[in-house]
């Protein structure tokens, strides 16, 4: 499922091909994937998209007229872009009940005019298990909205102390603590493994007994694995894809699902154990 690298890249490919693109129209294929269908697809008609960008681990549309589309990609929604189906001659073929989509598809947006490599004219949203979740915020209504999702800063924002500060104030394992969205966004299951594993610091342990230095820690080398796993285009595990193409962080991956095999610095039998109902492996010998 896709945390910050993966949000990062989806949203530099969508906006590399989207930026300054209008929206013509929406479909919605599945109901349930946006929270406000009607106006939704009326708030949709004919907005330019101004930018796209990263929230936490969402993907953020900044659409003309101060409207907003946030995206959850939870477990595995993906944006694709392709063809609408629309000919040059015929308008109606956009909505005929015939049109072909790929398998999965849930949304489409279709673009009034070329964005992608290929002449691409629509975007399309593909989520297998259903569980994203696509929200259309009216105009006005976005610091509201904002503030509903009580999302932290991410590892990249986050001044080191309020970081520190985070971790003393609770009792709780500190993995859990730092794929708190509330307090840090964008870190989930993947890069909290493996930046504990690179900050030596043992997932379960409550996060109040975590000093100011270990908090540094922890920060800096979650920002290095970030930054680097970026540059990668993420890591491609289960599903994961963005629009221009899979990511190559998983080859790096020293720890996330690498349990019973040997620790690449001490050669400890890397040990599994589930911390907030989530498996987390790490080195019994390395990681205090
Ligand atoms: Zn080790």
């Amino acid at each position: 499922m896709p945390e910050l690298p993966e949000a990062q890249t989806i949203a530099s490919d969508l906006n590399s091909a989207l930026q300054g693109v209008t929206i013509a129209d929406a479909r919605i294929l599945y109901r349930p994937i946006v929270q406000n269908p009607e106006p939704f697809l009326e708030l949709c008609r004919g907005r330019e998209i101004l930018e796209v960008k990263r929230l936490g681990k969402m993907i953020h549309f900044r659409l003309a007229g101060d409207c907003h589309l946030l995206v959850s990609l939870r477990m595995t929604g993906q944006f694709l872009l392709g063809q609408s189906g629309r000919s040059a001659s015929s308008a109606a073929a956009a909505t005929a009940a015939t049109t072909a989509y790929p398998p999965h598809v849930h949304a489409v947006f279709n673009l009034a005019s070329a964005a992608g490599p290929q002449g691409e004219d629509a975007l399309f949203y593909r989520d297998a298990r259903k569980f994203g979740r696509l929200l259309m915020v009216a105009p006005g209504e976005f610091a509201a909205t904002l503030a509903k999702l009580n999302l932290g800063p991410d590892p990249f924002e986050i001044d080191p102390e309020r970081f520190a500060a985070a971790l003393a104030h609770t009792q709780r394992a500190v993995k859990t603590v730092i794929m708190d969205q509330s307090l840090i966004s964008g870190i989930g299951n993947i890069y909290a493994a493996e930046a504990l594993f690179a900050a030596k610091i043992a997932p379960a342990r409550p996060a109040s007994s975590i000093n100011i230095r270990e908090a540094s820690r922890i920060l800096e080398k979650t920002r290095a694995i970030l930054t680097e796993a970026i540059q990668l285009r993420g890591s491609t595990v289960s599903n994961y894809s963005a629009p221009f193409g899979p990511g190559s962080y998983q080859e790096r991956h020293l720890v996330y699902r690498q349990k019973g095999a040997p620790c690449p610095v001490c050669r400890a039998t890397l040990a599994q154990q589930a911390i907030g109902g989530r498996s987390t492996v790490f080195c019994p010998r390395c990681q205090k």
